[in-house]
């Protein structure tokens, strides 16, 4: 089976209701200062209102659906071995089916232990947590990668991308690093299709096929020309 591997964004949970973070640039992001609420000084200096903000984050997100989108690139598995990489905390990707997905910022689902050398995660309580919360004797933090954190599941991403003889990116802005660098790594002979209704100029890659589409619209597009191959 031919390898295709689709690099998500935010853009692609937006038809699902959950905002993208084009905000952001401007330092708002869901009415909250970015540099207070997701960095990795803020969730030193003052945990109590990152913990706070992920609970309610977590709370607001956790009955969206997986848009047709997430569906069509776990209806690929049929065809093609697919493997996601995405920048999204968000788990519609396995809520659509999708078996092979690779999450560069975490999920917000679980909750990880912290201080241990191997990753220990639980499912993200409904009463939330706060800072001193335990969890089998664990301590627990929210499992998102914070801006200025590292972002350790890059090593697992590069030999990935590296082997694909398709590569698709849905719904980024290509502003975050080093997931917006992933695209570099695909074989200068195979195809790169961006699926995106506004964009990101891209003069490093003449040859980067654009389908100017929201999410569900490109990815019916997308389809058509596969199976046209
Ligand atoms: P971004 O917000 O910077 O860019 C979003 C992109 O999606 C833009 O290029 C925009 O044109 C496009 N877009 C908007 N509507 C779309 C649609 N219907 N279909 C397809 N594309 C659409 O997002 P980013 O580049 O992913 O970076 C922001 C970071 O914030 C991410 O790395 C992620 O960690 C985090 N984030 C995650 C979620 C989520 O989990 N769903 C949501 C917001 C932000």
């Amino acid at each position: 089976m031919k390898k295709i591997v689709f690099l998500t964004g935010a853009g692609i949970s937006a038809e699902s209701g959950i905002p993208t973070f084009r905000g952001a640039i401007d330092g708002l992001w869901e009415n909250h200062n970015v540099e207070e609420v997701a960095t990795a000084k803020a969730i030193k200096e003052h945990p109590d209102i990152v913990y706070k903000f992920i609970n309610e984050l977590r709370n607001k997100y956790k009955d969206c659906k997986p848009n047709s989108a997430h569906k069509a690139i776990a209806d690929l598995e049929k065809d093609y071995d697919v493997t996601v990489i995405t920048q999204n905390i968000d788990n519609l990707h396995e809520q659509a089916g999708s078996s092979k997905v690779i999450h560069l910022h975490g999920d917000l689902s679980k909750v990880r232990a912290i201080g241990t050398s191997y990753e220990v995660l639980f499912d993200y309580p409904e009463e939330g947590i706060a800072p001193a919360s335990e969890i089998n004797g664990f301590k627990v933090r929210p499992h998102i990668v914070l801006f200025g954190e590292d972002v350790p599941n890059i090593a697992k991403a590069i030999p990935v991308i590296k082997q694909a003889d398709i590569c698709v990116v849905i719904g980024t802005s290509f502003n975050v690093y080093p997931a917006a660098g992933l695209i570099q790594y695909v074989d200068i002979n195979n195809p790169i299709y961006y699926i995106d209704p506004n964009p990101a100029y891209t003069p490093g890659y003449p040859d980067i096929k654009v389908i100017k589409a929201t999410a569900t619209k490109g990815m019916e597009e997308l389809v058509k020309e596969l199976r046209n191959k």
